[in-house]
């Protein structure tokens, strides 16, 4: 079968390598440079920098390693990631665990007390899946420490701020509720009945069956035993790595494993017709701006927002206004080459009154600098670059004006956020029409959501063209 991937991302590369070995012809379209965010940039100055600063999710049992162990021919090496710290007037961890609320002298003891006891009342009584963390914590009357320190975490975990990011995101987020529990809720279109899916066969029929017969409020209230669990012991991210030689090193191993997969870059996709002369001759013709290409099945990685305006496809025009409602965050990225190193650690740190995550790559890899130099990156949300430098300059103590490198990157981490209300398309459109990428999958973040959702599409390919 002919396939064109639209989109040479994360999503779009791990596609199109698994369905070409599966035995079919696959042609990438790519706009830009094949990667899409999954990689890395070469600096003048002797530095290797990636599209935002990452941290690889689910290294043990995730959807990128099994995908990766499945199709590719070497998986890169990681390196364990580390923790993740708050700065205030020193460095202290971020709290996960009961005790580790009950201890963390970033929050005024008084509302360590409140955090922890609305935590497990919230467990047990149940919310519902529209409750955001602000309507939670507003009748709290917590500090306004806490209230800027749950807003950080939610710009880190969502993408928007305590009004807009969701309660369930906050508790998936630190592993209190497995995503899988979340799931049956996410995927609104109403076309697509949630135990008909691949996804919930595989996840297992009986359990998603039941938390669908019992609703999202009860069904947070028949887990609350095991959530309490988890809440009460130390749960930790210890499966999370970063990728020696930058997060191309992971694209770089799929385009290895790539054999007959013709790769267009430069070339954007601009109409999706299907056309339909009879049962042997049918599919698409993927329009760009400079060529034609016939089609049995598109895989769409682009993002899903501009889906209505590509795809003249009926279940496309159908949900028009959902597609086109779903949001995302802009992030803007500093790099910064310098001699000085302020984090003497492997791992990152987030900062609270400008939200920012901030870590020193070479810290994992020292070839990412030239020899004597360090490369530190910052990822802000809703900041100018002038504001990022004079934030960076004061946080963490440095001299700007001696740095050997500075780097600026904007761009879009997902192509969905994670907040209330929004819409997450199922990856499968029709029998010869998929969608793949972080607008297709809620669970976990950028790389490993991404991969998320290429392993429900293959598994509905799969059903589809077994028939
Ligand atoms: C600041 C920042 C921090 C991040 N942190 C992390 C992290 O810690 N951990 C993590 O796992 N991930 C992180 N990510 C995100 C992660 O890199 C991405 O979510 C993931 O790589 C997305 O893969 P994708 O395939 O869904 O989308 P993309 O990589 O965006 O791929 C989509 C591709 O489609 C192409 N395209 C768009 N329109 C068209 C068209 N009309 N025709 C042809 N091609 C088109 C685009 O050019 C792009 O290459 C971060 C990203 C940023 C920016």
């Amino acid at each position: 079968m002919r396939i064109i991937v639209v989109g040479g991302g994360t999503s779009g590369l791990l596609s199109a390598l698994a369905l070409e070995k599966k035995g079919h012809d696959v042609i990438v379209i790519e706009k830009n440079k094949v990667g899409g965010l999954c990689r890395s940039e070469y600096i003048d100055e002797g530095y290797i920098v990636d599209i935002g600063v990452h941290a690889i999710t689910m290294l043990n049992e995730g959807p990128l390693i099994r995908l990766l162990k499945k199709y590719s021919k070497y998986i890169p090496n990681f390196r364990p990631y580390g923790d993740y710290y708050v700065r205030l007037d020193k460095l202290y961890t971020i709290p996960v665990s009961m005790q580790e609320w009950t201890t963390t002298p970033i929050v005024p003891n008084r509302d360590k007390v409140i955090i922890t006891t609305k935590m497990i009342d919230l467990m047990t009584s149940g919310f519902s899946k529209e409750t955001s963390v602000y309507d939670v914590i507003k009748d709290m009357n917590l500090s306004d420490k806490s209230i800027d320190f749950f807003n950080t975490i939610c710009y880190f975990l969502s993408g928007e701020d305590i009004k807009k990011t969701p309660l369930w995101r906050l508790f998936t987020g630190a592993g209190y509720i497995p995503e899988d529990d979340i799931l049956p809720f996410i995927y609104e279109d109403l076309r697509i009945n949630p135990l008909k899916t691949v996804l919930f066969k595989k996840i297992n029929k009986e359990r998603i069956k039941s938390i669908l017969n019992d609703g999202f409020l009860n069904s947070i209230r028949s887990g609350s035993k095991r959530y309490i669990g988890k809440f009460i012991n130390k749960v930790r991210y210890w499966t999370q790595g970063y990728p020696i030689g930058g997060v191309q090193s992971i694209c770089d191993s799929i385009l290895y494993s790539l054999n007959k997969t013709k790769i267009i870059e430069g070339e954007e996709v601009i109409k999706i017709l299907e056309y339909n002369e009879n049962e042997e001759k049918s599919g698409y013709i993927v329009e760009t701006d400079r060529d034609n290409y016939h089609a049995d099945v598109v895989i769409y990685s682009a993002p899903s927002k501009i889906l209505p305006k590509i795809a003249e496809i009926d279940e496309i025009k159908r949900n028009k206004d959902k597609l086109e409602g779903i949001k995302f965050t802009k992030s803007l990225t500093v790099w910064i080459g310098h001699e000085k190193n302020p984090f003497n650690y492997t791992g990152s740190e987030i900062w609270i009154d400008h939200p920012c995550w901030a870590t020193c790559v070479s810290n994992y890899d020292k070839n990412l600098a030239p020899s004597g130099k360090h490369l530190l990156g910052f990822s802000f949300v809703n900041t100018k670059k002038e504001e990022a430098l004079n934030i960076i300059e004061n946080k963490i103590n440095i001299n700007i004006d001696r740095a050997h490198m500075i780097h600026f990157q904007e761009s879009i981490p997902e192509q969905a956020s994670c907040t209330v209300g929004q819409y997450f398309v199922y990856p499968k459109i029709r029998d010869n029409f998929y969608v793949v990428g972080t607008d297709a999958d809620p669970r976990s973040m950028g790389i490993t959501r991404a991969a998320y959702s290429v392993e429900v599409m293959l598994s509905e390919f799969d059903i589809s063209f077994k028939k």
